[in-house]
């Protein structure tokens, strides 16, 4: 069928111009055909009207005019021309009226007979045409004759011939006359033939000429529209070579595809496929093409298959079509394997197919699996490092805190300045160096996943303070000026771990110090967004280059050693501040400028915060006159002072004096710069005193002890830079109520009053100088505590005698403090309940939980931080503790 269609298209052309050919010759036969014929008729019907009108004539001569001249006695003859006073007789008549026709129009006319009169010259039959006319006519008398004849001159001709039949008065007549051939005439006999003859030609020739233009233009016509037949035949046939040759194109890439491709109809019935259908499915392309798709879909698919196309179609909710799956197949030989299959829709007229690229992924799933477990066993072995390493700071934790714990105690000893200056190196070299075990040990606890956040409910402000007051010192030694600087309208309150907030804060101010040789670290603190705090810690240090900020955030990266290498460090700060603001639900960033300073900012979400707001404006307006060192903050102390409703008034010393301000407006004045322009400065804030009622010193941490007692028998307060905003209502009017706060914040001092002289303590301790440096501090705070060597001992002690409180280490030979712990409560000893507090550098998160889970009461980590030691204890051996 598509063949005999293909051949039609094919041979279309010729088959429609021999179509027109016979065509045209058909229309032009049968045009010429009835036109003859109807030319006939035409001619035929002339020569009849002729001959009638000529027999019509003679009937009237013959039948009105001859009986009235013969009325008259006029002679009728045949021969009247020759004697006068004749009439002719109706033959003559119609003879001669006959000739005179012919002789004046193109008819000719005769009247003959097989049977002339005597005297008649010429009256017989000529011609083979006059003979059968008249043997004809005389057995058809009412009939006629006719016969087309080419004349000598070519004329063409009609000859009509017709019976002249006797009529009665014509009978007696032509049975008397004289010279009559027969004498027994009857009426209706035939006496002679009366003949029209008519030229045809030129009907024939008009005829022809106008068939001839009609085939001519006809003829044109069909040219043309041959021609653009062809025109059209051939664009088709062009088009038709081109789709054929996209069509094999399409083919071609189809088979060197190596995914099988399979084109199926809206009945699943597989329509085409390319030649990788057989490496991926098994099958040649013949056997697939006629079966139904669900031959290469497993169960359960295979089940619904029909319906999900049906559903596709009613619906339009595609389950594979539009996006490649992840599936299966079923190979010829029985075998699923997994592909990725991808459907679309395609249009074909209206027809609807689907088209399916399936590909064999078995090799793929093969090699992902492989990934996936080199990837496992490289996370293994990374958390294993990562444990190595968090064990292995641990371990170099507990030496350390000997170190620390023994230089602290042995600065409290009398010691030359020699050996004081050698102490203190000591102590701050083991501070660094924990800092740098910390930052390991938080990396690897990060890495191994074993960091966990505990969210509080923390105060900002108290928070910020504290961690300005932390950074404060090593700015205060760089001569940076430092602060910080928050919207009001923050929340007084946040949820968030405190801890790891404020390392993050630290290690970045910490950076922005390290990383500035002269100018301004501060941190600003705004909300961009309902519900999101941002920090930002500007320095207008050394800058990073884009290259540097491109790696800041990987572990162990320092932008430039050589340049960085003076500064110290591990490279780990900013990897763990960014771990540790992802794991607050934050993003950190950076911005910075070589040579121009860097700007550190990240965000936390606001959740659980309180509507309160941070800080709350002076109800009253303030005037301060603030004698400031040159301050790079200043414009920001201004902005930020004017928001809380206290209006700053920057003042040098000289212009202080001019000033003659009212002595009321409290005046702060910054010993920097009092440094800087005076030699004798407590003369100068004597001076100032007198003016002012309320006078503050602005000084640094190690400023503060050596101009205290001076400065208190001026009455001027001391303040310790920078400005802290828990303090500031306090700073303002030194009577207000958070007196205390000041006290706190900037003077933590170590309480050494003689505590608790009858509670029994017991130590648990395994490690000689931990033992030491715990029996030093205990004694310090009034205790002589009894020492077990391990958890075995520590029981055997508890079950002899009444204790207050035990000091547990955990990790211990032997029986270590969580077994004995444990094994104490379940005991009925008469220390069962007594409080126990453990002792570990077990740093990892989860020791706590253990401790807590043995039957612990509290924690204290190693190394062991005096204060909150004496915090602890304070709380557990107080009367009601
Ligand atoms: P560390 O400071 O211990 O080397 P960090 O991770 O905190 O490690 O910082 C990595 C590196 O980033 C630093 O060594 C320094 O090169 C660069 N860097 C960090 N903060 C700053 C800063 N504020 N200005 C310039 N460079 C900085």
């Amino acid at each position: 069928m598509k063949r005999f269609y293909l051949w039609i298209v094919d041979y279309l052309a010729p088959i429609i111009a021999l179509l027109l050919v016979v065509g045209i010759s058909l229309v032009f036969w049968l045009h010429i055909n009835t036109s003859e014929r109807h030319l006939n008729q035409v001619a035929l019907e002339d020569a009849r009207n002729f001959s009638g009108s000529v027999a019509q004539f003679r009937n009237f001569y013959a039948d009105t005019i001859v009986p009235a001249v013969r009325q008259h006695n006029v002679p009728i003859t045949h021969d009247y021309l020759n004697i006068p006073g004749t009439v002719p007789l109706p033959a003559t008549f119609a003879i001669d009226f006959g000739d005179k026709l012919s002789f004046d129009s193109n008819y000719n006319v005769r009247l003959y007979s097989d049977l002339p009169f005597s005297w008649r010259k010429g009256g017989g039959l000529h011609d083979e045409f006059e003979r059968d006319a008249m043997a004809y006519l005389r057995d058809n008398p009412e009939a006629y004759f006719i016969r087309h004849e080419t004349l000598e001159d070519g004329t063409r001709v009609l000859r009509y011939a017709v019976a002249d039949i006797l009529t009665e008065s014509c009978v007696a007549c032509h049975n008397s006359y004289p010279g009559t051939p027969k004498t027994d005439w009857k009426l209706g006999d035939v006496r002679g033939v009366l003949e029209v003859t008519r030229p045809v030609s030129s009907l024939h020739i008009k005829n022809e000429a106008s068939a001839m233009r009609t085939f001519v233009s006809m003829v044109v016509m069909a040219v043309v529209a041959l021609l653009m037949l062809g025109l059209v035949l051939r664009r088709n046939k062009q088009t038709t070579a081109e789709a054929k040759r996209q069509q094999q194109k399409t083919q071609s890439i189809m088979d060197s595809v190596v995914d099988a491709i399979i084109v199926i109809d809206e009945k699943g019935r597989v329509l085409e496929a390319n030649h990788s259908v057989l490496q991926v499915l098994g099958y040649r392309v013949d056997e697939l093409v006629g079966q139904n798709i669900k031959v290469i879909v497993p169960e359960p698919d295979k089940t619904y298959h029909d319906e999900y196309i049906k559903r596709y179609i009613s619906e339009g909710h595609p389950k594979v079509i539009g996006f490649t799956r992840h599936v299966e197949a079923l190979t010829k030989s029985g075998k699923v394997i997994p592909i990725d299959l991808a459907v679309s829709e395609v249009w074909e007229g209206n027809k609807r197919l689907f088209t399916g690229v399936i590909r064999d992924v078995t090799e793929r799933k093969k090699a992902q699996i492989e990934i996936e477990k080199a990837r496992d066993q490289a996370v293994q072995s990374a958390k294993m490092k990562s444990e190595f390493l968090a064990n292995m700071s641990h371990e170099i934790r507990t030496p350390m805190n000997g170190v620390i714990g023994m230089t602290g105690l042995l600065l409290d000893t009398s010691l030359t300045p020699e050996q004081r200056e050698l102490t203190l190196t000591v102590k701050s070299s083991a501070d660094s160096l924990l800092g740098i075990i910390n930052d390991i040990l938080d990396f690897s606890k990060i890495e191994a996943g074993k960091l966990e956040i505990a969210l509080e409910t923390v105060d900002l402000i108290a928070l910020l303070d504290g961690v300005i007051d932390m950074v404060a010192p090593s700015a205060q030694a760089k001569d940076i000026s430092l602060g910080y600087f928050i919207a009001p309208s923050m929340p007084a309150r946040i949820k968030t771990d405190p801890v790891r907030l404020r390392q993050i804060l630290i290690n970045l101010l910490g950076n922005g110090i390290k990383f500035t040789t002269k100018g301004a670290v501060y941190l600003n603190v705004t909300s961009l967004a309902a519900e999101v705090i941002q920090f930002e810690v500007i320095d207008s240090g050394m800058g990073i280059s884009e290259e540097g900020q491109a790696k800041l955030f990987g572990a162990f990266s320092q932008v430039d050693s050589s340049s960085t290498r003076g500064f110290g460090g591990t490279g780990l700060g900013l990897a763990i501040s960014r771990q540790l603001v992802e794991l607050l639900g934050g993003q950190i960033a950076v911005e910075s400028q070589l040579g121009k300073g860097s700007r550190f900012y990240f965000s936390l979400p606001l959740t659980g915060a309180v509507a309160e707001p941070c800080l709350r404006p002076m109800l009253k307006p303030v005037r301060l006159a603030w004698v400031m060192k040159d301050n790079l903050l200043r414009d920001l102390y201004i902005k930020q002072f004017a928001q809380l409703n206290i209006e700053v008034m920057p003042f040098s010393l000289m212009t202080l004096n001019e000033a003659q301000l009212d002595p009321a407006i409290p005046v702060w004045l910054d010993m920097g710069e009092i440094i800087r322009c005076y030699d004798r400065p407590l003369s100068l804030i004597n001076d100032i005193k007198a003016h002012h009622s309320s006078v503050s010193l602005m000084v640094g941490h190690k400023q503060a002890s050596e101009w205290r007692e001076q400065m208190n028998r001026l009455g001027v307060k001391v303040r310790i830079k920078p400005v802290k905003y828990a303090n500031l209502s306090h700073w303002i009017h030194p009577s207000s109520q958070s007196a205390t706060m000041l006290q706190q914040s900037t003077q933590p001092e170590l309480r050494t009053e003689i505590l608790f002289e009858q509670a029994k303590v017991l130590l648990v301790e395994d490690n000689l100088v931990n033992q030491k440096l715990a029996l030093a501090l205990l004694k310090r705070l009034g205790l002589s505590p009894e020492v077990a060597n391990n958890g075995q001992q520590a029981l055997e002690l508890l079950a002899e005698q009444p204790f207050d409180l035990v000091l547990m280490d955990c990790q211990m030979p032997i029986k270590d403090g969580y077994t004995a712990t444990k094994e104490l409560r379940d005991s009925d000893s008469i220390n069962k309940t007594i409080p126990v507090i453990a002792l570990t550098a077990n740093a990892m998160q989860g020791d706590e939980e253990r401790c807590y889970a043995s039957g612990m009461n509290d924690y204290v980590a190693k190394p062991i931080n005096p204060q909150v030691l004496s915090d602890k204890l304070h709380h557990w051996l107080k009367p009601n503790g």
